[in-house]
């Protein structure tokens, strides 16, 4: 247990973190990566380049800091992460390496800012912090269907919009298909030739549980002018055929439906951000009151049309085709604001939702302007952990 005068210094260091947080966790991501190369296969490297995961780290790590006398207060947010690590097959032996580079990335941003005494005291708060990690992470894999990965044949790839594709996914073993809450994610490995790392992502299941196979619904991320197109989503949509096989880790995620709750569900979702919302949807659809609204751009790249559509479900499109508006009644042209949203779901309900992160915020804005209380909004970020 953490001495006063080592919390004290912690907190002492929060305003530092504040305005230096995301130059040392850049500086700790690069040094570490420079090391131990063989980490690039672990880290999502996309999101090193945007500078996500650098983001991501410092808002933890500050949110750590200034938590250290009661770090139960940020048990929710560690949680999240935690089943992310899980996902990512993160072992206790990971820790000490990136609390060594943590400090060292201390050190080095920060020079004489820092004494002997701070450090002592921030590598004593990191062990208690990934102590905490560790503890939460090895309860996770006990109760995981598998650790590591296991092989997943695909059976069969559907194209649901322009954008969206399905993969529908069978253990190679002929053992049985895992259980999982409606909202949760599996990750994938994706071992791409040419490229120099495997990488890993998280892909949302997509179907309900109990259906005999696990599905996910992947969007094609298309390169610009400025950008490369996405990495793992262009092999799968172009290279993965059926009968290949992908490694694949146990469902994670704690972002899913409440079933033991008595109020209507209302699944929000903008873009690809509604494969979590359509599991919990065809779980709960023949059971419960449960309201469907989903954003897109248009119809074209609209996935899983069909399967969303219900007497309680509306779309939204931002920009909609002449077809688009043959759609009948669960069609509105632009974007889900709160006083369209009164209208058609009820304010006492559970709400989920999943999308961009302008969307998300949007919804998120809305729904507390509207006041339903933040014990019954949920969401899940397409990306690292981020704040709304
Ligand atoms: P990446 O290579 O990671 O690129 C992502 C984006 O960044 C692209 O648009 C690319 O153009 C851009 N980019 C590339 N390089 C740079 C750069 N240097 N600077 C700035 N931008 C750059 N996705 C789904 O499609 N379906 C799902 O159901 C789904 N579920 C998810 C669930 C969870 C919990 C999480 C965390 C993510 C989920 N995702 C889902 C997202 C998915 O994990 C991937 O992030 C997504 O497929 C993109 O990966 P990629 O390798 O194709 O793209």
């Amino acid at each position: 247990k953490l001495d006063e005068r080592t919390r004290d210094i912690v907190k002492s260091t929060v305003p530092v973190l504040a305005e230096h947080g995301e130059a040392i966790t850049t500086h700790f991501y690069k040094r570490l990566l420079e090391d131990h190369p063989e980490l690039k296969n672990v880290f999502n490297m996309t999101h090193q380049k945007e500078g996500k995961q650098p983001r991501a780290l410092a808002n933890a790590v500050n949110a750590a800091a200034q938590n250290i006398d009661d770090l139960t207060a940020i048990a929710p947010a560690a949680d999240t992460i935690a089943e992310k690590h899980v996902s990512l097959n993160i072992q206790p032996e990971h820790y000490p390496i990136v609390g060594e580079y943590l400090l060292k990335a201390i050190k080095e941003v920060l020079g004489d800012a820092v004494n002997e005494e701070v450090l002592e005291a921030w590598g004593a708060a990191y062990g208690e912090i990934a102590d905490v990690f560790i503890g939460m992470e090895e309860k996770k894999y006990e109760a995981s269907a598998w650790t590591g990965y296991r092989n997943f044949t695909v059976e069969k790839k559907v194209k649901e919009s322009e954008e969206i594709t399905s993969f529908y996914l069978q253990p190679e073993d002929g053992g049985s298909i895992p259980f999982y809450r409606p909202g949760q994610y599996i990750g994938l490995k994706a071992d791409i030739p040419d490229y120099p790392h495997t990488q890993l992502r998280q892909y949302s299941l997509s179907d309900e549980p109990g259906k005999g196979y696990l599905r996910i619904s992947v969007k094609r991320e298309d390169g610009t002018d400025e950008l490369p197109a996405g990495l793992v989503s262009t092999w799968l949509h172009k290279d993965v055929q059926e009968g290949d096989v992908l490694p694949v880790s146990a469902p994670a995620g704690d972002f899913y439906l409440d079933e033991s709750s008595n109020r209507p569900i209302v699944l929000l979702s903008g873009g690809v951000g509604l494969t979590p919302l359509m599991s919990m949807y065809n779980k709960v659809r023949n059971e419960k009151e449960v309201y469907f609204i989903h954003a897109a751009r248009n119809g074209g790249v609209h996935g899983l049309k069909e399967e969303m559509a219900g007497k309680q479900s509306y779309v939204v499109y931002e920009t909609p085709s002449e077809e688009d508006k043959t759609l009948g009644v669960y069609y509105k042209a632009g974007y889900v604001d709160l006083d369209w949203l009164r209208t058609v779901v009820p304010k006492d309900a559970d709400f989920y939702f999943c999308g961009p992160e302008g969307f998300m915020r949007a919804v998120n804005g809305a729904l507390h302007e509207w006041g339903v209380p933040a014990g019954q909004i949920n969401y899940e970020f397409f990306g690292p952990k981020g704040t709304l």
